[in-house]
């Protein structure tokens, strides 16, 4: 074990050298696994105990149909006791069926979404990677296009993440209400307002960002050798949560402990997405989730406390192959780009300052975006674009929806994208600060239909929410940093992997389609003093006929804030007659 992983770290720093995160890196390594993130007032209360405890439970590419039959098979006693459930009967949990993920389905955009109660049009965070035109800032933090483990590590040691979001988190919306609140986080890529970070080890974290890095470049692990590495990664957040558990420091109000194992293993195995999700959470993550059990009844801390599990999307198996991979080594799109007269911004965080680029694309699985110029403004090769203005719709939007629309037809600029494109979608610009129109569907010969009726009239059965979720994405004041044109490849929609393409190097599995199986996430509600039912109908009072992920946060709220009343530890209950 020690030389591959010696090698694995090793990698991680070197692609960290070239980036200031070294010495933040080295300076967590030696004061220890946490971040305390802010200080109390002189004189506050250490925690706010009046109110309902939360736990809530944040799990990385798992899909609703995977972990509840896991839970009513019974292969998930860790879980089940978290949620005061026995032998796959669960009397004091609600599990809601239809929750979806935001779009697109991928990690970054759907946890800011989650926990701040906001869609990525408002929020601002389209995807793992995306163009900010006003900053001419490539914000990635986690980067598809190309591989750099520097922006996640970022994410942790200084608040990339948190810092891309232009809104407030569920702990800071809940703190205004009850400024005594006392929130840890562990692993979560979203803890602005919380109180502590808690992390695996910096190494272990390293090593398995690194591996995640590896795949991507294709030096192939075995999959027993890339689930060791993120086991890891698990392992090491469980156990550092329940050491500080065991330090008898004040039980904190609401934790949040999230688990990515699950969907860096289901992206590279072998054995296809859905085969090692099973593996994985059965085998890793549920007895991580017993130990965290009995470390919070050691402190009597379980019974009464709400346990909310979340998930950020699901997953779809794809060819780990050259024709379907849309990936940078091909640079497809990058021929399509330049055919069409738009000097493309190669795939990498930064560029020069007078990088004369005026087309930018971000990938992001069954997603692409790509950002155009005004080049109008910048007509001449090393002309600086000025990418606060919009482009033009007929001369710039048109004109590469047009050569992408006749590509996927035709194949005559890049062979390979002949047929690998579902929609391509396009709106006409508005500057950056308004309010963004929403997608439609471009047709060709310039024509566009809105989308609701173009799947009306090219029905797409395992497609969900696709008209309401796009707007979520791309209708409001950042919508557009989903891109002057959204590519959606086939992916979703294809029942086998030698249909679906994807944008991103070599993988085994990828997401961000509006299919279900990307989009169907599990959301479990479970209090020991609560019944099923009574959860039930509040649960989707609250969810309503706009089930989203963002409604997670108004959950969260509701809970915190007492809307199911607490009964008195001790089955005394106030609430039966
Ligand atoms: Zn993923």
């Amino acid at each position: 074990m020690g030389t591959s992983r010696g090698v694995l770290v090793t990698l991680a720093l070197a692609g960290l050298c070239a980036c200031a995160a070294v010495p933040r890196i080295v300076e967590l390594a030696t004061t220890g696994d946490h971040r305390a993130l802010r200080g109390r007032p002189a004189g506050a209360r250490p925690s706010s105990p009046d109110k309902p405890p939360i736990l809530y439970l944040a799990l990385d590419g798992v899909g609703r149909d995977t972990l509840y039959a896991l839970l009513r098979e019974g292969k998930m006693p860790g879980l089940a006791k978290l949620l005061g459930g026995d032998h796959g009967t669960f009397p004091h949990a609600h599990f809601a069926e239809r929750m979806l993920s935001t779009l697109p389905s991928s990690t970054m955009a759907a946890w800011v979404t989650t926990m701040s109660g906001k869609p990525p049009s408002e929020h601002g965070v389209t995807g793992n990677e995306y163009f900010v035109r006003e900053g001419r800032l490539f914000a990635c933090p986690a980067p598809v296009s190309f591989s750099s483990v520097a922006p996640t590590i970022a994410i942790y040691t200084e608040s990339y993440l948190d810092n891309l979001s232009s809104v407030p988190t569920v702990y800071e919306r809940m703190r205004e209400k009850d400024p005594d609140l006392l929130v840890w986080v562990v692993m979560h890529e979203i803890y602005r307002g919380a109180d502590k970070l808690l992390l695996a080890r910096k190494t272990v974290l390293a090593s398995a960002f690194a591996s995640a890095v590896e795949k991507a470049v294709e030096k192939h692990l075995a999959d027993k050798e890339s689930m060791r590495v993120y086991k890891e990664l698990d392992e090491g957040a469980i156990e550092t949560v329940i050491a500080d558990l065991r330090k008898k420091e004040v039980m904190p109000d609401v934790l949040t402990v999230y688990l990515s194992g699950t969907d860096l293993y289901a992206h590279v195995a072998e054995e296809g997405p859905d085969q090692a999700r099973r593996t994985y959470l059965e085998k890793i993550v549920d007895p991580l989730y017993g130990r965290l059990a009995a470390a919070l009844e050691e402190r009597e801390a379980l019974a009464g406390r709400w346990v909310v599990v979340g998930a950020d999307h699901g997953h779809t198996g794809v060819m780990h192959d050259d024709t379907h991979a849309l990936s940078k080594e091909n640079e497809d799109s990058r021929a399509l780009l330049s055919r069409a007269g738009f000097r493309v911004r190669p795939f990498k965080e930064k560029v020069l300052k007078d990088d004369p680029f005026s087309a930018v694309r971000a990938y992001g699985g069954a997603m692409a975006y790509v950002y155009l110029a005004d080049r109008s403004g910048c007509a001449v090769d090393k002309d600086v674009c000025d990418w606060k203005k919009p482009p033009r719709y007929e001369e710039d939007v048109l004109a590469v929806a047009e050569a992408f629309h006749h590509n996927d037809q035709h194949g005559d600029v890049v062979a390979r994208m002949q047929g690998a494109l579902d929609m391509i979608l396009v709106r006409r610009p508005r500057p950056y600060a308004e309010v963004d129109l929403p997608f439609e569907v471009y047709l060709g010969g310039g024509k566009t239909m809105a989308v609701d009726a173009w799947l009306k009239e090219n029905p797409h059965p395992t497609y969900v929410a696709v008209g309401a979720r796009l707007r979520d994405l791309a209708a409001d004041v950042h919508g557009e940093r989903a891109g002057d044109l959204l590519l959606l490849a086939h992916n979703g929609d294809r029942d086998a992997p030698d249909g679906r393409y994807y944008f991103a190097g070599l993988y085994h599995s990828w997401h961000g389609s509006p299919s279900k199986g990307d989009s169907e996430l599990p959301f479990i509600v479970a209090s020991s003093e609560h019944a099923s039912a009574s959860i039930g109908a509040w649960v989707e009072r609250v969810l309503g006929d706009r089930p989203f992920q963002q409604k997670t946060t108004d959950v969260l709220l509701g809970l915190r804030e007492g809307a199911l009343p607490r009964r008195i530890p001790g089955n005394r209950s106030s609430s039966t007659p």
